[in-house]
Formats: structure tokens, sequence, C-alpha cells
């Protein structure tokens, strides 16, 4: 069982979550519970972070952060003892999750589980402190943001658990963010692909190594609110009934930076150096443009996650000027709609439908990306939410009935 931010904002909360627990256990399951920080911490500490230095070093970002997990695992703990069931709080490195030593973004590499099973067989309640693990180094790393999802699929999956429940702030996952698109709708089942597009996409109801977890395991994963009853949304295999929807959801990714490198000698091997060189400065770049070369000179446009602006614009430059480019050129008011689903590799059109759906509000297209099951365009950022509106209402995707599908 994992429970977001929003589950453990206060202690009357913390003790509804031991409530939970409780319930689960005396249903006779062993469970293992992963914690976030509580909501609004994180962000909390990475602003004093940014106070006291402008680029803070990374390792030291990882100490603090990891903080803010551990404070929930310790008062959960001591909530599900005060009501007389036996539980331990645990930080990442004390149950074992190795990752490598990217700090602020590290992967898990391997879980030594011996921990978590001798506390589970002598019938202990784990708390683990979610979205941090011990780098090779033996330094604290964090898993990147909304990491908890992660640690919790993966000890579901090193302790070979039945399944994965996600406690969130709400009853599933929804055709389009609940909180931005009203007439949303939660889906009962979703296939792992397309859980993991809609994570990558910006859908942060999953972290989306979680989902790669999930889907490379087979782990069943179920998401569901910690204030309602709703059975919520199983991410599971993909069945038939799934592929007769051509779109199951619609993600809006606001934490995207255009970087433009003008003016590149049209050379073979010129944006090799280029990525080469982000790709060995961790840097993850998304889109990618090189648009048609006029007197042997093109531009070379593409896209990173908005943290990662500065220093892709510094690494950028420095290469233009190694290669003989031009001036490098960035953009941060940019949003990034995609649409989501398996039966996509079945239907035509659909492209052309979301193309037009944009062009019938006046919304320009920047770039365009697309993979088997999905199609994203990049777009103005003031556009970002009545474009996530219009493409999802064009889908097919809208709700009848009203109410408050969130709260169940
Ligand atoms: P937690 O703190 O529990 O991990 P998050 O804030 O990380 O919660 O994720 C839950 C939020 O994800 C919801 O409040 C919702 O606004 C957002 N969200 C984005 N896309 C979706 C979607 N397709 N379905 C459900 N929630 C979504
Ligand atoms: N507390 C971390 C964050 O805010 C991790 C998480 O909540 O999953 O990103
Ligand atoms: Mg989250």
């Amino acid at each position: 069982m994992k429970f977001g931010g929003t589950s453990v904002s206060n202690i009357e909360r913390i003790r509804h979550v031991a409530d939970l627990v409780e319930e689960e256990c005396l249903a006779g399951n062993e469970v293992v519970v992963v914690v976030s920080a509580m909501a609004g911490d994180t962000d909390r500490l990475i602003r004093l972070a940014h106070e006291v230095s402008p680029e803070p070093p990374e390792r030291e970002i990882d100490m603090l952060l990891s903080s803010g997990e551990r404070i929930t695992s310790a008062l959960l703990a001591m909530a599900l003892t005060t009501k007389g069931r036996m539980s331990r709080s645990f930080s990442g490195r004390q149950v074992g999750i190795h990752t490598d030593s990217t700090h602020t973004k590290a992967r898990i590499e391997h879980i030594e589980s011996g921990r978590l099973l001798g506390a589970l067989s002598a019938g202990v309640v784990p708390v683990v402190a979610g979205f941090q693990g011990i780098s090779p180094s033996e330094d604290v790393t964090t898993l990147g943001r909304g990491g908890s999802d992660t640690t919790a699929v993966a000890l579901a999956v090193a302790l070979s658990a039945d399944r994965c429940d996600i406690y969130t702030d709400v009853t599933g996952v929804f055709t389009a963010d609940p909180n931005m698109v009203p007439r949303a709708r939660k889906l009962d089942r979703i296939s792992y692909e397309e859980m993991l597009e809609m994570a990558a996409l910006g859908a942060k109801v999953l972290h989306s190594r979680s989902v790669e977890f999930a889907m490379r395991y087979r782990m069943p994963l179920r998401v569901l609110s910690t204030f309602s009853k709703d059975p919520g949304t199983l991410v599971t295999e993909e069945d038939k009934k799934m592929e007769q929807m051509v779109v199951s959801g619609v993600t809006l990714d606001r934490n995207q930076a255009q970087i433009v490198v003008c003016d590149v000698p049209d050379r073979p091997g010129l944006a090799a150096t280029l990525f080469r060189e982000l790709s060995d400065n961790a840097v993850i770049v998304d889109m990618i443009v090189q648009n048609v070369g006029q007197d042997h000179l093109t531009d070379i446009s593409f896209t990173v996650p908005r943290s990662e602006a500065r220093k892709t614009i510094r690494i950028a430059q420095e290469v233009a000027k190694r290669i003989g480019a031009g001036e490098v050129r960035s953009r941060e008011d940019i949003s990034k709609i995609s649409i989501v689903g398996v039966g996509m590799r079945s239907h035509s059109g659909v492209a052309a439908r979301m193309f037009e759906t944009l062009a019938s509000e006046g919304i320009n297209i920047l770039m365009i990306s697309t993979s088997e099951i999905k199609i994203s365009c990049l777009i103005d950022e003031k556009y970002g939410e009545l474009a996530a509106r219009v493409v999802h209402q064009s889908f097919g995707l809208d709700r009848a009935e009203s109410g408050d599908p969130v709260r169940g």
C-alpha cells in the first residue's frame, strides 16, 4: 500500500491511513506500506535549497529531500503502534534499495529484501520512506519527483506481492487530469502500455518508472483514493475492450522547455555531437525536429524538462561554439498535449482529427511527435488547458452526467 502526499498531509490523515492499513491486516493480508512526504514538503525543501544556493549540489538536494519521506514513515509507524499494530519505519537504505548514482533521478538497480521479509515474518508492518535509495558510494539518492510510486512497485516486485495499491487523492486513473478537465471519466481498467505513455507524457497520477516496473514484471497495480471506497482503476494486461477505444486518455505536460540551436552546418555528425554531449550530462531529450537546410545550414529544435533548461542551454552553447553553429534560443512558455490509446494501432485518421481540433481553436502546432500508441503536439502554454478540453471532447471522452467523479 502506497500513500501519496495528500493522504499523509496532517496527523488526522495519517491516523486515517493507519486505519486503512489496519483493515488490510485484519483481512488477513501481510502489508508493506510506502509513504510520500507530507503534501508540499518536498517543494518547501527545494525552495529552501534555492534560498541557500542558486545551483545547489545535487547530492545535497537528495540528502535534504529524502528527509520528507522519513518524517511520514516514522509518524505512520507511531500511529499504527498506538492502535496496537506492531510497526516499524525504514529509510530506503535500511530496506536495501540500491540505485545508480544519478542524483535527483536515480534508477533502482537492485533490492535486498531480507530486512523487510524478516519484519513481515515477525508480524511487523514495515513503513518504508518512499522516493529514496542508496548509491554505490553509499550516498542517499532520490528517484525523481513522484518517485514514491516507484519505490512501492519495486518493493512489490522484490517481495513477489500479490498486488500493489497506490492510494492517492483521486479515485483512479481518468481519461484526463480530472482537476483540469472536469468532464474526464474514470477508467475501470487501463493497459500497462497506455498507462506508461500517459505517465511519461505528464499524467502525474503514477510515476512512469513505477509503470515500467509493473509492466516488466506483470505486477497488478491498482490506483485508488484514500478518501473514498471507490474500487479505483486496475492497470493490467491489454484486453479486447481496451482496443475498441481509439483514444484512452489525454495528457498535458507543462514541464517542457524548447531549445533551438540555429544555423547548424549541414554536415554528418554534428547532431550526434550535440546529443551525445547532452546525454553524457544526463539531460533527457524528448522531441527533436531538424528543419530543412538552407545554404547548408539547419536549425535543430528539441525539448527537455523545464528544470533542465538552464543546464541544457549552457551545454548547447558550448557545443554550438565548437561546431560553428549560431545562437541558441529557448522558450519555456510551451506545453505538450498528447493523446494515448492502443486503439490507434488499428484506426486511421487519428492524427488528422487531433490537428483539426487544435486548428478549429486557432491553436498553432510547434512540434509533433508520434509513436504507435500516442500523438504529441507542442503548443503555446496559454492554450494548454483549452487544448486538453477540446481534444478530450473531440475523441468522445467526455462524461455525460454531472456530479463529482473525483471524490466518488
Ligand atoms: P500523490 O501525492 O498521491 O502521489 P499526485 O499529485 O502525484 O498524488 O498524483 C495525483 C494527481 O494526478 C491528481 O490529483 C490529478 O490532478 C493528477 N492527474 C493527472 N493526470 C491524471 C489522470 N489521467 N487521472 C487521474 N489523475 C491525474
Ligand atoms: N515527495 C516526492 C515528491 O513530491 C516523491 C513523491 O511524492 O512520490 O516528488
Ligand atoms: Mg505522486
